[in-house]
C-alpha cells in the first residue's frame, strides 16, 4: 500500500489513490482513518467517496458498529457471526440477534428461544474493532462468560480458532433441530 507516501497530498492528488481508497473503505476503514492515512481532512474523503458514488455506510466507531447483513437481514459485526446467522437461517432455526441478556447490561450475539440457548462468537475481526476503539475486549469477554456461568445460562462459545460449522453441527441441542 502506497498510502504512507501520500503525506502532503492535496485533494486533487487523491486521484491516483482512488482505487486504493475505495478498496480500503469497502474493507471497513472509516473516513476518519482514511483522512489520516492520506493526510487530508475528513470532509475531503467524504466528498471524494460521494463523487465516486460509493455508498456511504455507518461509521465503525464503538461496539455498536454493524458491518455485515446476514441472509435473514440481521445486522452483525463479524464474518463469524455472519456464518452463524446464515447457518441458523438456512436450517430454519428461529433466532434473535444482538439483544440484551435478560437481567444484565450485556448484549448477546445469537439466541435460540426454542432451546433457550445463546451463541457467542469471539471473533478476530470483532477483536480488531475493539482494539481500534481501544476497548478492553478481553475484560468484557471474561465478564460475559462469568455472567453466562453465573446465571447458569445454556450457551455455546465459539472462538476464532474454532471451525464454526463443526462447532454448530456438533452441538447436541442444535442437532435436535436439524
Ligand atoms: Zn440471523
Amino acid at each position: 500500500m502506497a498510502a504512507h507516501k501520500a503525506a502532503g497530498t492535496e485533494e486533487k492528488n487523491l486521484d491516483k489513490f482512488k482505487d486504493e481508497i475505495i478498496n480500503l473503505y469497502k474493507n471497513g476503514y472509516d473516513t476518519r482513518t482514511l483522512a489520516k492515512l492520506y493526510n487530508v481532512s475528513q470532509p475531503v474523503i467524504r466528498r471524494r467517496l460521494e463523487r465516486l458514488e460509493i455508498q456511504r455506510r455507518k461509521p465503525l466507531y464503538g461496539i455498536k458498529s454493524e458491518l455485515y447483513t446476514a441472509k435473514d437481514g440481521h445486522k452483525v459485526q463479524s464474518t463469524g457471526e455472519l456464518i452463524i446467522c446464515n447457518f441458523l437461517f438456512e436450517n430454519k432455526i428461529f433466532h434473535l440477534c444482538r439483544k440484551r441478556i435478560p437481567g444484565t447490561k450485556l448484549t448477546y450475539d445469537h439466541y435460540i428461544p426454542i432451546l433457550n440457548k445463546y451463541i457467542e462468537y469471539l471473533g478476530l475481526d470483532t477483536e480488531q474493532i475493539y482494539k481500534d476503539n481501544k476497548i478492553n475486549r478481553k475484560g468484557s469477554t471474561d465478564r460475559k462468560i462469568a455472567i453466562y456461568n453465573g446465571l447458569k445460562l445454556n450457551f455455546l462459545l465459539i472462538w476464532p480458532k474454532d471451525d464454526i460449522m463443526k462447532k454448530l453441527l456438533n452441538d447436541k441441542d442444535i442437532q435436535n433441530l436439524l
